[in-house]
């Protein structure tokens, strides 16, 4: 028995950690508290740990030791991360209480700003809506975030639908440089210190200067008083049939042009391009490829970050072609699983994966957490990120929902969660000089972050 016990043990070890992340005594310390945390968590739910992680309605996971332990988390970079969807329902909502140009319409809820061409005179302001008691906050949480979508209704259009609702955050320049303030503040807060922020450009070279210059002003603003934070901008389009390859091709001339005149000191503040959308609804990689490796061709130094394999759908193949585009890193990834010769190809050229948990669980790709397959990819040794996606509609607080699910639903060890951390950092599109400041503020905040968990 003995050495059945001995084998099993070597099976246990080769099996645990495989990042290859050692830890030092302090880390190994904080990582028993760790495991103590996450037992403590799944007691006082008696074992009745939803693996579907209800991030907005469990108020277990946010009263919990490990939620904490997740908010003070330095966690690096959030890489992937949809532009009007960057402050989670609460911090949105108070934002725009404190703001005398937003309004409310009444009929359709929507956000509304002042100099809207939509203004109406159903529009009332925001503030005073919720002064007045003309609407409660729970009402509107429940129209702007997935809580209102009912069993019965279709994901995607819902979450669709749910973009409209905001969707003038950016179209005035005082509105939108409060707003990504407010925004920057908050990741900050939450030990997030870098952010490369996927958006939908318009073929209105003005129009789309406009957003990203406001967006620039707000990050060197902030950056001021935080130097060692960063921000960086990837353009997208939507893959939706009415936009033809030529209005791509246009955006795609836009964001080039754009990445050129807006910087951020001598480094670049745009990065790249990505295509956006429900992926099994819309256009596939292998109609855009002509144009992107064209594309490619003529600009190397234009970087993909390619939304990819957010698909359950058995005939989806789109992660191949993000492979062939070379991008620098895809988007979920979901489906890597079932091309295992390719799963291996991705591991060889070190492409990173960007999974979105609570994204990919809320959109219904993955009923039930535990089941995620990042959580091999992630033993397999792929390159791998955790990201938040669209944390306006269906997270607590940015990235922490991500990593506490992780942590519960793939069992992880402070090893694993070093390790993503720190993929975090070498993977985003960073040039060097910014992300070896970003590496070394990390490593003092982690070496922080441990040693106040050893002073318990
Ligand atoms: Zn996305």
């Amino acid at each position: 028995m003995n050495d059945y016990l001995l084998l099993r043990e070597e099976l246990l070890e080769k099996n645990r950690n495989l990042v290859g992340v050692v830890l030092n005594d302090k880390e190994k310390k904080a990582d028993e508290y760790l495991q103590k945390i996450k037992q403590d968590f799944k007691e006082a739910c008696d074992n009745d740990v939803s693996y579907k992680m209800p991030m907005l309605r469990d108020e277990r996971i946010w009263q919990s030791s490990l939620y904490t332990f997740c908010k003070k988390l330095p966690k690096g970079a959030d890489l992937h991360v949809h532009s009007k969807a960057l402050l989670p329902f609460e911090y949105l909502f108070d934002f725009l209480m404190g703001r005398d140009d937003v309004y409310l319409d009444m009929k359709t809820l929507v956000m509304r700003h002042k100099n809207s061409t939509l203004f109406n005179d159903d529009c009332v302001l925001f503030k005073k809506v919720f002064e007045d008691k003309l609407l409660s906050r729970d009402d509107l949480y429940k129209k702007w975030t997935l809580l209102g979508k009912t069993h019965y209704q279709k994901v995607w259009p819902y979450f669709h639908n749910l973009f409209y609702y905001c969707n003038e955050l950016e179209d005035d320049r005082d509105l939108c440089v409060a707003y990504y303030q407010r925004v920057f503040a908050y990741y900050y807060s939450l030990n997030i210190h870098h952010l490369e922020i996927h958006s939908m450009l318009k073929t209105d070279y003005d129009f789309s200067y406009n957003i990203v210059k406001s967006v620039n002003d707000a990050y060197l603003s902030f950056k001021k008083d935080h130097p060692e934070f960063s921000v960086r901008y990837i353009g997208a389009v939507t893959k939706a049939a009415f936009f033809t390859l030529e209005i791509a091709e246009e955006i795609m001339n836009v964001v080039y042009r754009l990445k050129q005149e807006i910087r951020d000191g001598d480094e670049d503040f745009i990065l790249g391009f990505d295509l956006v959308g429900e992926e099994d609804a819309n256009r596939s990689l292998i109609e855009y490829a002509p144009l992107l490796a064209k594309y490619k061709n003529d600009h190397p130094d234009f970087a993909y970050f390619l939304h990819s394999g957010e698909s359950i759908n058995p005939d989806s193949d789109n992660l191949f072609d993000a492979y062939l585009l070379d991008a620098k890193r895809v988007g979920h990834a979901v489906n890597l699983y079932k091309y295992p010769s390719l799963l291996n190809e991705y591991k060889d050229k070190e492409i990173c994966i960007e999974s979105c948990l609570i994204s990919n669980q809320s959109l219904g790709y993955v009923k039930d957490l535990r089941l995620h397959p990042a959580a091999e990819y992630l033993k397999r040794g792929l390159t791998l990120v955790l990201c938040s996606d669209d944390p306006v509609f269906f997270e607590k607080e940015t990235l922490v929902d991500d990593f506490f699910a992780a942590i519960v639903c793939w069992n992880l060890s402070l090893a694993e969660i070093k390790h993503l951390c720190i993929n975090s950092i070498l993977y985003s599109g960073l040039q060097s000089k910014s992300r070896n400041l970003l590496m070394k503020n990390w490593k003092k905040n982690w070496d922080n972050f441990i040693e106040d968990i050893c002073q318990r």
